[in-house]
């Protein structure tokens, strides 16, 4: 594969801009870093492969990380880097299409694959995981966010050499005003490190029919997670338990569908559940081809059932 001559990157994690600068070295010449943070920071991105550090300085509590897009800009503007590379954070996705929207393109989004020829080539998931989409920016720069695992990071090298390049604070012309920060309860649940998991769909008729599902989780040790129009359509499950391809993709020894059709966004998220069992009152319900053992049937009636049996065994 060719390689182009700048790669810039931009994360908010340690982690994350290890894989970049990891990434950077695969496709470019020379890979700059653009850091917000401790002078230490600095040093730590030329060990995980930056050849150069822009530093904005140390981070001033009254900012926000958007308002040094003006900063960034102008320097992109001034160096031309042939490729940016951001971590996907919130306020990563902020910067990338502020910058993108200043430079007049767009930023082309969680790459999956990032490829030379010539120019940049950007392949990502589309249609919620059923597709792969390839890209090419027509303009000088490509902005891209990239987020955890398509690169891996290099060994740090302490032996490594590098530059870094104070630049100046450009205060914004529109600021936004900070109105309130104020801490949210702590997520009640972590559906990846869960061994079994219930899912529960739009096959539950009611909120409080949830309780039928969460019986028989305690019942198996589960935790009960469910699909996204449950939690982002009726909203009777927070938004932490969904599962699927904008929510959480787990890797459970046991996953047991509960009134869930199987669409394949639901499916990228539970795919690499070792075991699949489905409880769907319709034999022509997707799930059934990618589950281990299908139950066809009313969950009304097979759910009593099974907890009736489990308890029984106890
Ligand atoms: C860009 C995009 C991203 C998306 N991301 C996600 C995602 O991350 N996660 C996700 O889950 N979805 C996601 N979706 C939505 C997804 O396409 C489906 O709409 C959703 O997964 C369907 O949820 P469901 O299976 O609960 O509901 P439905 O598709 O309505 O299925 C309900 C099922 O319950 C069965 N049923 C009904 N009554 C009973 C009963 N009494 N007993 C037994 N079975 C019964 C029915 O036969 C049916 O199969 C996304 C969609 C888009 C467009």
């Amino acid at each position: 594969m060719s390689k182009i001559k700048k790669v810039w990157v931009i994360a908010e994690k340690e982690s994350a801009l290890a894989q970049l600068c990891a990434g950077g070295r695969q496709l470019g010449e020379e890979v700059a870093a653009v850091v917000l943070g401790t002078k230490e920071e600095t040093g730590k991105a030329i060990t995980m492969g930056a050849d150069t550090v822009y530093w904005l300085g140390e981070f001033k509590p009254e900012n926000r990380m958007e308002d040094y897009v003006k900063t960034v800009l102008e320097l992109l503007k001034q160096e031309r880097p042939d490729l940016l590379m951001v971590q996907p954070t919130k306020r990563g996705k902020l910067i990338a299409g502020r910058l993108a929207a200043s430079m007049g393109t767009s930023v082309l989004v969680d790459a999956a694959k990032i490829k030379i020829d010539e120019k940049v080539q950007v392949t990502h998931l589309v249609y919620g995981g059923a597709a792969f989409r390839t890209e090419q920016s027509l303009t000088e720069t490509t902005i891209v966010t990239v987020g955890a695992g398509v690169y891996t990071a290099l060994p740090e090298d302490t032996s490594r050499q590098g530059n870094v390049i104070s630049v100046d604070y450009l205060e914004p012309s529109n600021k936004v005003k900070l109105l309130e920060k104020k801490t949210k309860p702590s997520a009640t649940v972590n559906l990846g490190a869960a061994k079994r998991v219930v899912g529960v769909g739009r096959g539950i008729a009611n909120q409080e029919d949830i309780k039928i599902a969460e019986e028989l989780a305690e019942q198996i040790g589960a935790e009960v997670g469910c699909s996204r129009p449950i939690a982002e359509g009726v909203n009777w499950l927070p938004t932490e338990r969904y599962i699927g391809v904008s929510g959480a993709i787990l890797k459970p020894e046991v996953y047991l569908a509960v009134g869930i059709s199987g669409q394949v966004q639901h499916l990228v998220g539970v795919n690499q559940a070792k075991v699949i069992i489905a409880v769907n009152k319709d034999k022509a319900a997707p799930i059934f081809k990618h589950a281990d053992y299908g139950i066809v049937g009313d969950l009304y009636k097979v759910l009593p059932l099974l907890i009736e049996k489990f308890k029984a065994n106890k």
